[in-house]
């Protein structure tokens, strides 16, 4: 399994629109400090799948044969807005695997054009050509899922939006062995918010977890600053997602 995460920022990005902070201000003459909203690309022999869609240039990046499906972790904007461009395509249908969210976001229910939406059940897996993908339930405020997905022998947990873990989901992946963990970090640790992970919730996680692999995600300009500042030592094991990155798994 290969992942290329292709949006690691929070909802505003990286840089912030207006913002004049250090890391801000690097990122507009240095591309590989931006962060594009949350979107990864999974890639199997011969198939391929997104992880939401906040990129706004999905129809540029991809051919409409490439991708087999999208799965989105929720209905906020910086998670879906990449759909309401690639809606009004034509000649094909994409499923789209979400959670039971009756709201959805905007008009893309009512509207959904080549998008056929199809709502999963959380911890019930869903087999899709060589890959198994069972939705885990995070803690959000909008109905979120993360994902764990497994091809021949290997795992991976996609966990954002959250903040901290349900505890079934902390035991169901406790059970199991976790190749590599890309979640929710949103914030550094001298930034609470009810909805997002900062920095230690994040070490929490890691070492309750303890996947071989830890990737932080959905990563804020304040969080950056304050990687920078501090010059953090992560643990061996934990890496700060970039937009680009590859991981195989
Ligand atoms: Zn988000
Ligand atoms: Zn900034
Ligand atoms: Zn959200």
């Amino acid at each position: 399994m290969k992942v290329t995460l292709l949006g690691t920022g929070a909802a505003g990005g990286v840089p912030v629109f207006g913002c004049q902070c250090h890391i801000c201000l690097s990122a507009k003459i240095t591309p590989s400090l931006r962060r594009n909203p949350a979107c990864a690309l999974i890639e199997l022999d011969g198939a391929a799948y997104l992880i939401d869609a906040g990129i706004m240039d999905i129809g540029e990046r991809f051919e409409s044969s490439f991708l087999n499906a999208i799965f989105l972790t929720h209905f906020h904007p910086d998670h879906v807005q990449g759909l309401f461009h690639i809606r009004w395509g034509s000649g094909f249908r994409i499923p789209i695997f979400c959670p039971p969210d009756k709201e959805g976001c905007a008009d893309l229910y009512k509207n959904p054009g080549i998008l056929d939406f199809r709502q999963l059940k959380k911890f019930e897996p869903l087999d899709i050509d060589e890959l198994r993908v069972t939705p885990l339930p995070l803690i959000h405020s909008k109905l979120t899922y993360g994902y764990l997905f497994t091809n021949a022998g290997t795992s991976m947990a996609y966990l954002t939006d959250t903040k901290g873990l349900p505890p079934a989901v902390t035991d169901y992946l406790n059970a199991i062995v976790l190749d590599c963990l890309i979640i929710d970090t949103t914030s550094p640790p001298t930034v609470e918010n009810r909805n997002h992970n900062n920095y230690n919730d994040t070490l929490a996680i890691h070492e309750s977890i303890r996947p071989k692999k830890t990737v932080l995600t959905h990563i804020s300009h304040d969080l950056d600053n304050w990687l920078n500042e501090n010059n953090t030592s992560l643990p061996e094991n934990m890496l700060i997602g970039r937009d680009n990155m590859m991981i195989k798994i």
